[in-house]
């Protein structure tokens, strides 16, 4: 059989650094955008060659805002890769998108290189919050991008929302759900926010959120109770499941059919390769990650040997494998199958897991349907502590 193969592009720039963002991005002048982008083909063409027997059936590009680039540069970059490995002909190609980035005719021009998908980073329709998390667009900016794609052709549109932010409630979530819905995107990302180290939200909230991870919930915090967390993820796969939006994965919902399917690939634990600075592959049996400063990325020769240049290089053991497949697959909403399970480690998932799923059904985390084992909402709640339960 035919293998696939997805691929990731990594785009880094951005505009400016959002306050709460701890992605490998940052600002840069057209110049440094260029020479990344012949740099980019350079690495598209030398490591083509190490994957010649998988065909593309999936392609992001994400970042970073991939839509601060040129349409030209859009168009080169999809011009090498077809020449550069076989593509499926209904092959899925998304472009995450900053609404504060585009117009009618960079999408056209998006969409006429192929693109055929568009994420965007919408995150709050409230402009105060936008304001809050630095964001460059306003909520104006996201109801046209939204308009202007879907004019532009586009018609599997998603949109990226952020939840649990300082000071917000409930009804003011709400709200920006409601909008999202109003705009029918075919899909909707529902993220809660992490304050991570190294972030401007962090030096602003860092102290508050230690103790918020320790359990401690102060009176007049300005960060969302554990309750409030729960009843936004409540109200979320509620609200959505009403207006035709299934829950696919923990913070993923999509109307039929418009599941993302580059991201399912991860939680499925399909190979992908990374493109592009600091992106991650996962090729056989081996993991690994591209340099993180540009300066060794430039100075990378892609036509040498992954080893030479990988960054934690792992090959994964076999108990690797299947703890893996374990706390991924149960991320979505349907689980894992215990017959896949099989067919991947020759071993059925009873044998490896019996007690974990006695014990873990017991406590009401887990349940079983026909070949399937998934969390349950009460499961979902806590799915750091079922999810470490797998691992061997
Ligand atoms: S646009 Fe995205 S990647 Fe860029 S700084 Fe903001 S959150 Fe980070």
């Amino acid at each position: 059989m035919e293998k696939k193969l997805g691929l990731y592009l990594h785009i880094p720039f951005c505009v400016k650094k959002c306050d709460y963002c701890d992605f490998l991005s940052f600002s840069a002048d057209e110049n440094l955008r260029q020479r990344y982008v012949e740099k980019l083909c350079n690495e598209i063409r030398e490591r083509s060659v190490y994957v010649k027997e998988y065909c593309v059936d999936t392609i992001f590009f994400g970042g970073g805002t991939p839509s601060l680039l040129q349409v030209p540069q859009i168009q080169t970059l999809m011009d090498v890769i077809r020449e550069s490995f076989c593509l499926k002909t209904d092959v899925e190609i998304t472009m995450e998108a900053n609404p504060g980035t585009v117009d009618f005719n960079k999408l056209s021009g998006m969409r006429e290189s192929g693109i055929n998908r568009i994420s965007f980073g919408v995150q709050s329709f409230v402009e105060q919050e936008l304001r809050l998390l630095g964001r460059i667009h306003t909520v104006e900016q996201s109801y046209l991008a939204v308009e202007d794609a879907r004019r532009a052709g586009f018609d599997n549109i998603n949109i990226d929302l952020i939840s649990a932010l300082p000071h917000q409630s409930l009804e003011q979530y709400a709200y920006s759900l409601k909008q999202a819905i109003y705009l029918k995107p075919q899909h909707i990302s529902a993220y809660g926010l992490i304050i991570e180290e190294g972030t401007l939200f962090y030096d602003r909230y860092g102290k508050e959120e230690e103790k918020r991870r320790e359990g401690i919930q102060e009176e007049n915090s300005i960060l969302p109770s554990e309750i409030l967390e729960r009843q936004i993820y409540e109200y979320t796969k509620e609200t959505l499941g009403q207006a035709g939006y299934a829950q696919y994965e923990i913070s993923n919902y999509a109307k039929k059919d418009c599941e993302c399917k580059h991201n399912l690939k991860y939680w499925e634990r399909e190979e992908y390769l990374g493109l592009g600075l600091g992106s991650s592959s996962f090729l056989g049996e081996y993991r690994f990650q591209n340099p993180v400063t540009l300066e060794n990325y430039f100075q990378t020769d892609f036509t040498a040997s992954v080893e030479t240049y990988a960054l934690d290089l792992q090959k994964l053991t076999r108990e690797d494998a299947i703890s893996e497949f374990m706390f991924l697959g149960l991320r979505k909403r349907k689980g894992i199958s215990k017959q896949r399970f099989y067919q991947c480690f020759g071993i059925d998932y009873d044998r490896i897991y019996h007690k974990v799923h006695q014990r873990l059904k017991q406590e009401g985390m887990i349940a079983e349907e026909g070949d399937s084992v998934f969390l349950t909402a009460r499961g979902i709640d806590v799915s750091n502590y079922c999810m470490g339960l797998y691992l061997l």
